[in-house]
């Protein structure tokens, strides 16, 4: 069944990572009409990433935990109603006047195979997932830098390796999934530098007892690591990256306890690759442009504020998984599996939501209390900016260094992110700030905690103007002349 021209959808999916595929499969096996749309031609999200049929890998298995989870979501979708929109790139959603939810996609790999679709839906459930938290460094636009995250992707579904000596950095546990991985796969990883400590953790022993699997999750990444040798540093980061043509060497220095890079303890390691994420970023952008109400999290984030079930502060738009706040795969099921059911409840016109509601809620507090442990032990410190010199490029889109953004503090009393970015168009490139706003928020508090702000990119992916001058008149989008 494919309705782009016809009768609406009961729901529309954006998302098929774990909380997507969780909720779109409920509310299909509750007897609703749904569409499943992901910019990916693979159904997984980013855990259960995995290579392309063509690459023939025979144990597609081997560098996930948990892919039974996966795999059952895999067969109740086949088996499912659900219309699998995979390789269509969302990029605005808007409700219409007689209440339904238009989502514009443009289909085909990247997006630019020009043809683009228009989904109808009487509900929406946005699980979009997050992205990675980058904090710039000297000489991290070498090749041979990539993310935390972008490390693992490639070795995920392109069975690559980003380098044969790959210095894992930045904060948070993913780093540890991400040296056990590499390690597993061949390359030598000589340090694992995590920026922040892991004291943090013991101060919330009723959130660390009630997860016992994130302990048997870190004990079995930290085995993996002592299989392969790999050194964990603790309160350390890389400091410069050196090389001519790509990187070499990494200066790794110890951190105090604001993150402030403490002088004169610089220790040189040779790498030809760096693969550095600090923390998860939710991807809401689709949600805030139509209003959703959004909160901030413990690291300094904004994640969607949504009620007992998942709904937003806009009625008929329903969010899970880390659009909520970054807390890992079986937190994302657990939401979405929430969230198919209060959908079929709202539009089944039920009195109570179906199945067993008290259960998954518990189970959702629960993994939620801890993400915001892990959250508050990976925020980002306010020294960070120590180890920035003035000639590191904070923006790469527009090659706007830290110098810059500095002088538009300093010198025009610049004091947020926007002002910066209308002063040094720092922000203004491709990736619209999704690389240095982080660290161009930062700089413009000039070392306070900054102010998040909700992201407003009206267009959550580049779209051609002939796409946009097609639109009919009766549908608005809520563009914002001030991003
Ligand atoms: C780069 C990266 C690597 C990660 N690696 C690991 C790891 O190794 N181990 C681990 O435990 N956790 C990892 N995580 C965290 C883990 O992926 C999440 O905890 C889990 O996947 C959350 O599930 P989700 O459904 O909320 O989001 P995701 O699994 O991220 O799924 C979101 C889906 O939404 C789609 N999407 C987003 N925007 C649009 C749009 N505009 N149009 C269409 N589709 C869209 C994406 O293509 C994606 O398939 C990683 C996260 C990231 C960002």
């Amino acid at each position: 069944m494919d309705r782009r021209s016809g009768a609406p959808y009961d729901l529309a999916v954006v998302g098929a990572g774990s909380a997507g595929l969780a909720g779109a499969v409920t509310a299909s096996e509750l007897g609703l009409s749904v569409a499943l749309l992901d910019s990916s031609p693979q159904s997984g999200g980013q855990y259960y990433r995995h290579p392309a049929t063509a690459l023939g890998a025979v144990r597609p298995e081997a560098l996930h935990h948990d892919w039974s989870a996966f795999t059952g979501l895999r067969r109740r979708l086949a088996e499912s109603g659900v219309d699998h929109l995979a390789g269509h790139h969302v990029w605005s959603v808007v409700k219409e006047a007689d209440g339904t939810w238009a989502v514009h996609a443009l289909t085909g790999p990247d997006g630019n195979d020009g043809a683009p679709v228009r989904i109808r839906a009487r509900a929406l459930l946005l699980a979009t997932g997050a992205y990675e938290r980058q904090l710039p460094f000297p000489g991290w636009t070498l090749p041979g830098v990539v993310g935390a995250g972008g490390a693992q992707a490639m070795l995920k579904s392109g069975l690559v390796l980003p380098g044969r000596r790959v210095v894992v950095a930045g904060s948070g546990p993913l780093l540890l999934a991400v040296a056990a991985s590499l390690s597993s796969a061949g390359a030598r990883v000589p340090a694992v530098v995590e920026a922040a400590g892991y004291l943090r953790y013991a101060r919330s022993p009723r959130a660390l007892l009630a997860n016992p699997r994130k302990a048997v999750e870190a004990l079995v990444h930290g085995a993996a690591l002592a299989r392969h040798r790999v050194p964990v540093r603790l309160r350390g980061a890389v400091t410069a990256v050196h090389g001519t043509e790509r990187v070499e060497a990494v200066t790794v220095s110890r951190l105090d306890r604001d993150w402030r890079p403490v002088p004169g303890t610089g220790r040189r390691i040779a790498c030809d690759a760096v693969a550095v994420g600090h923390g998860l970023v939710p991807q809401i952008e689709l949600a805030t442009a139509v209003g959703c109400a959004t909160r901030v999290l413990p690291d300094g984030t904004l994640g969607l504020a949504l009620d007992g079930l998942q709904e937003s502060s806009v009625p008929g738009l329903w969010a899970a998984g880390e659009t909520g706040g970054v807390g890992g795969a079986e937190l994302a099921r657990t939401e979405g599996e929430l969230a198919g059911r209060a959908v079929a409840a709202r539009l089944l016109g039920r009195s109570g939501v179906a199945g067993p509601v008290a259960g998954l809620r518990r189970r959702r507090d629960r993994m939620r209390a801890f993400a915001d442990v892990m959250s508050a032990a990976h925020a980002p410190g306010p020294g960070w900016s120590g180890w920035l010199t003035d000639d590191t490029d904070v923006c790469r889109c527009e090659e706007v260094p830290a110098g810059r953004v500095r002088e538009a503090v300093a010198e025009f009393g610049a004091r947020d992110a926007r002002t910066v970015k209308l002063l040094t168009r720092a922000g203004m490139g491709w990736c619209q700030g999704r690389m240095c706003g982080t660290a161009v928020a930062c700089l413009a508090a000039g070392g306070a905690t900054p102010e998040p702000s909700p992201e407003r990119r009206p267009l959550a992916v580049p779209v051609p103007l002939s796409t946009l001058a097609a639109l009919d008149g009766a549908t608005e989008l809520s563009v914002d002349s001030s991003t």
